[in-house]
């Protein structure tokens, strides 16, 4: 896959991209990454990019022209349909369903703003999609794409390590994460749920099942709005929630299959 990032500080969202799973996506050759700064294709001594704003107001707006020929110049540096992205905190709010269909894309061209953001009439003529990484506002998209590029590259096939597998992470079934624990067994701060030192793989998968669904019903109840559990999910959330209600070890044994009766979705 091929990421232009079209943006006044292209080395900003280099540097971003240079280490741990982004930057070895790029070694491995799964992702490349290419930045284009309109200021190269603004004319003048200045190499204007932005003016002032039509109607006055505080703050100045990216021309249209210099950002325009860097679209253009990024598009023409490969060959194959590419998804222009501006990113916005106008846009749709980022989740990992969006990531999906990005990473599916042969390519994008992320789009940069600063200022006050871009000229409209290029937003309406050259962006398919705007995207914002949450109700906030940066002072410009580079670490807005450079979100977008990490997410995409853990997507990549061969990107992560299995250590780092992906199939686990929060969101990617529509539900958070469950706790992870590492070694010493016995720490000041706590030990380890028995469960996960017992070997017992089934168990130890159930266990999981029990808090992802546990953690987000607690945190981000809106990811099961709507969502029909299976009767065995509902029957671990029961579990989890009655568990969580009395002792942390008895959080830990309850692990033994429910009486659900069979699953149904
Ligand atoms: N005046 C704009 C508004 O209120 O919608 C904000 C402009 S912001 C200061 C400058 C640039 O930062 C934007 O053009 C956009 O590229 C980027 N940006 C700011 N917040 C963002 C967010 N939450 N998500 C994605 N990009 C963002």
């Amino acid at each position: 896959m091929r990421i232009d990032v079209v943006s006044l500080f292209p080395e900003f969202v280099a540097q971003c991209a240079a280490f741990g799973v982004v930057g070895r996506a790029v070694e491995r050759g799964l992702l490349s990454i290419h930045g284009t700064n309109p200021r190269d294709h603004a004319e003048g001594n200045y190499r204007r990019v932005d003016d002032r704003p039509f109607g006055g107001g505080p703050g100045m707006v990216m021309l249209i022209d210099p950002l325009r020929r860097a679209i253009e110049a990024a598009r023409s540096a490969a060959e194959g349909p590419v998804r222009v992205v501006y990113m916005s905190p106008q846009g749709r709010r980022l989740d990992q369903e969006t990531v999906r269909r990005l990473a599916a894309e042969p390519r994008l061209i992320l789009l940069c703003g600063r200022y006050e953001g871009i000229d409209e009439r290029l937003t309406r003529a050259e962006v398919d999609e705007e995207i914002s990484i949450g109700d906030y506002v940066l002072s410009g998209g580079e670490l807005a794409a450079a979100v977008v590029i990490d997410a995409i590259a853990r997507l990549q096939d061969g990107a992560l390590n299995d250590a780092e597998s992906a199939v686990q992470d929060s969101f990617e079934d529509g539900l958070l994460d469950c706790p992870h624990f590492t070694r010493p067994v016995e720490h000041e701060l706590g030990a380890v749920p028995e469960i996960l030192l017992s070997g017992d793989h089934a168990k130890i998968a159930r266990w999981r099942r029990m808090q992802s669904l546990g953690r987000t019903a607690e945190r981000r109840p809106d990811l099961l709005k709507g969502r029909e559990l299976s009767k065995a999910d509902a029957a671990l959330l029961r579990q989890y929630r009655e568990a969580s209600m009395s002792t942390p070890e008895t959080v830990a044994d309850a692990t033994e299959p429910a009486a659900a009766g069979p699953e149904t979705g």
